[in-house]
């Protein structure tokens, strides 16, 4: 079956042919680690699972690399304010290094909570100097670069589809961007760094071959994404917010670097819409961590079917209500049961549902509509299959009700049973409130209480 990917380069759906199937390089930027990962962010992560998990399902053998920016991304994604690892350092009075590792485990615990496959590759920036010099060196002997005393600077002018991918209008440039703090030694507005030099107070610095300093936050990924995954590969992947400057500011730099095209597929995830006033958390700080939605009391696949209730390319409106409205379907397919499935034992009509949802997802992704059609097809089995995908646990998860119970579980059955025959209803109140709160489904059925472990 064929595959549609829209890539923001054309802006339009083409049928994905990768340079040497069955094999597909796929680069995704990965997080600048220093700070817990918002749950924005994490969408765009979900939504890279989400087509990892589509290619291998179409038989794609994915080579998934993602890299870890520990150094060089400033508090704009231009070039001014200052590095964010150095501000995550004052702020926790912790080294550069060791905020990074901290929240690089943090940000792999997370993804791992929302079962995001884990990339093959996940190189760091600060151990991939020599190959971000060596590209800014291959750049400048090409005449690409030129020096100020705040560093190397890479010239756009020099580069003719500068901005492609943004369809930027470089005149309107000239007076826009405000934010921007611009250093008078830049020729163009859009040049950026490659190398910072002049910025003694940064802590992480290595020698070049233009003195002591650190790369820019764009090098880093044109680097290592050709690392591995060679000069010109197959998708390239980030959230829209990378658009403008630093997708654009990588194809600039490994184009001109190669002389030919760097990425075949550009694949973007829109932003997670938080409400205008912060939700507050029950105890206090507001929600914007994964968790910080554990807290209150969220299992994390409730968040990742959430985030598959809308098309990637389409805003998503963050509430409380929404999220429960998904922990009450994720109940609801985790309740399905392979016993009681509609498809079970016609097999022409269950090779119909799949070929349905699978060229549902096959058209760039169309995970909305895929759950619509297996929520209407009902199948364990179809829900199943298609959980290579979706990732939500389905088969483990049901299981979970049959599991057998504690025997201080049963204990408080029988104690609740014999409440419930002496009519000492307080008492019978208080042990399904204690059942709950240890994560049980409580019912009274004509054989008593009846419980089973709560799968979400
Ligand atoms: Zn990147």
């Amino acid at each position: 079956m064929k595959l549609f990917l829209f890539n923001t380069m054309s802006r339009r759906k083409e049928e994905f042919i990768p340079i040497a199937p069955p094999k597909v390089g796929m680069y995704c930027c990965g997080p600048t680690v220093y700070n817990y990962a918002h749950i924005g962010n994490l969408r765009t992560y979900i939504f890279e699972d989400i087509l990892r998990r589509t290619l291998e399902f179409n038989g794609y053998q994915v080579l998934h690399v993602m890299n870890i920016t520990d150094v060089g991304h400033m508090t704009t994604d231009a070039d001014a304010g200052d590095d964010k690892m150095e501000v995550a350092a004052r702020r926790e009075n912790r080294s550069p290094w060791e905020i990074a590792r901290f929240y690089e485990a943090a940000f792999f615990k997370d993804t791992e909570r929302l079962n995001i496959l884990r990339p093959h590759i996940t190189p760091r920036a600060t151990e991939h100097i020599p190959e971000m010099i060596a590209l800014i060196q291959r750049l400048e002997a090409a005449g690409y670069t030129y020096r100020t005393k705040e560093g190397v600077y890479f010239d756009t002018s020099k580069c003719p589809d500068y901005g492609k991918l943004a369809r930027l209008d470089l005149s309107s440039q000239r007076t826009a961007r405000p934010e921007v703090v611009e250093d008078e030694t830049k020729r163009n507005p859009s040049d950026f760094m490659l190398w910072f030099t002049n910025k003694p107070n940064h802590i992480m610095q290595w020698e070049s071959p233009w003195g002591r300093g650190y790369p820019g936050w764009h090098i880093e990924c044109s680097a290592m994404s050709m690392k591995y995954l060679g000069e010109e590969f197959d998708i390239h992947c980030g959230g829209v917010d990378h658009i403008p400057v630093h997708h654009t500011n990588e194809i600039a730099q490994s184009e001109c670097a190669t002389g030919h095209t760097f990425v075949h597929y550009w694949l973007h995830g829109e932003f997670l819409l938080m409400n205008r006033e912060k939700i507050s958390k029950s105890k206090g700080g507001s929600i914007n961590t994964l968790q910080s939605l554990i807290d209150e009391g969220y299992d994390p696949l409730v968040y990742r079917y959430f985030c598959l209730q809308a098309h990637y390319r389409a805003e998503l409106n963050f509430s409380l209500e929404a999220l429960d409205a998904a922990r009450s379907g994720l109940r609801r397919i985790y309740s399905l049961r392979p016993d009681d499935d509609p498809l079970r034992n016609d097999e022409a009509a269950f090779e119909e549902a799949k070929q349905r949802v699978h060229e549902a997802i096959n058209d760039d992704l169309g995970i909305p509509e895929a759950v619509g059609l297996l929520n209407t097809y009902d199948s364990y089995r179809l829900w199943t299959t298609f959980d290579a995908i979706l990732g939500l646990k389905i088969a483990e998860r049901a299981q979970r009700g049959e599991e057998e119970l504690p025997e201080e579980v049963k204990q408080l059955i029988e104690q609740r049973n014999a409440a419930r025959r002496e009519k000492r209803w307080a008492e019978s109140d208080a042990i399904r409130a204690k059942l709950i709160a240890m994560g049980y489904e409580v019912g009274d059925g004509p054989q008593g209480t009846t419980v089973r472990k709560r799968p979400v």
